[in-house]
């Protein structure tokens, strides 16, 4: 059996138990009228299609295209299109310093934290480095999206699934936000007057990356 042959097996048996199998496309087809556009006037309608829409909803924000990371496999050597996740654990040390505690991943130093200060999962897209005599986040800001405010328009605009992040999270992370997002769920599918509680915000932001959390692309003209 070749490639092509095990893909049509692997879509004709999973036509058999009952989903959807959807042509392949480009992640962002040019001039698609059906890819999701988040414009001033959105929610449009998710166009019309035969797959049930997911979105992301709620977790960090990655820079990486498709699994492929070359940040993470330069300094651990697996991404997740190899690992099933991006800068694997066996590769993170914590070290105590007279300068603070010290993440390194596969042996490079990512941050550097006060002792008192709040430490996140040590990747190379989130770290703090020295840049022009400033240490900053060069690449990426901590921030976890947060879509709770948007699940109105969501649901009207045809989504049926929030993609939430929980790879390398512990059991207290996706018992308490899968928690918030349930009571979420339920209410803005009630019909009843919607509106984010601050105990979900304050509950998502201790889990959110960094502690911050964004409305992303959704809040924002496409660049
Ligand atoms: S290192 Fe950063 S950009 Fe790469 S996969 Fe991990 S979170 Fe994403």
């Amino acid at each position: 059996m070749d490639a092509d042959q095990i893909r049509s097996a692997f879509l004709e048996y999973m036509a058999e138990q009952g989903h959807t199998v959807i042509p392949r496309a480009p992640l962002i087809p040019k001039d698609d009228p059906t890819t999701w556009r988040v414009v001033d006037d959105w929610p449009e309608k998710v166009p019309i299609t035969e797959a049930e829409i997911e979105v992301f909803g709620f977790g960090s924000l990655c820079v990486m295209v498709e699994g492929r990371c070359a940040l993470s496999a330069y300094a651990t050597g697996q991404s997740p299109n190899t690992a099933g996740m991006c800068s694997p654990p066996s590769a993170v040390r914590w070290e105590e310093s007279a300068a603070g505690v010290e993440a390194r991943l596969g042996g490079v130093l990512i941050d550097r934290y006060a002792p008192d200060e709040p430490r996140g999962y040590p990747t190379l897209c989130k770290g703090r480095f020295e840049v022009g005599g400033q240490r900053d986040y060069a690449i990426e800001e901590p921030t976890s999206l947060n879509t709770l405010a948007l699940l109105p328009q969501l649901i009207e605009a045809g989504v049926s699934a929030i993609k939430i992040e929980g790879r390398q999270r512990s059991p207290s992370y996706v018992a308490e936000v899968t928690r918030v997002w349930r009571h979420a769920i339920d209410a803005a599918a009630s019909g009843a007057r919607y509106s984010v509680q601050p105990g979900w915000n304050a509950m998502l932001g201790r889990w959110a990356e960094g502690q911050q959390q964004t409305l992303g692309a959704y809040d924002r003209p496409w660049r």
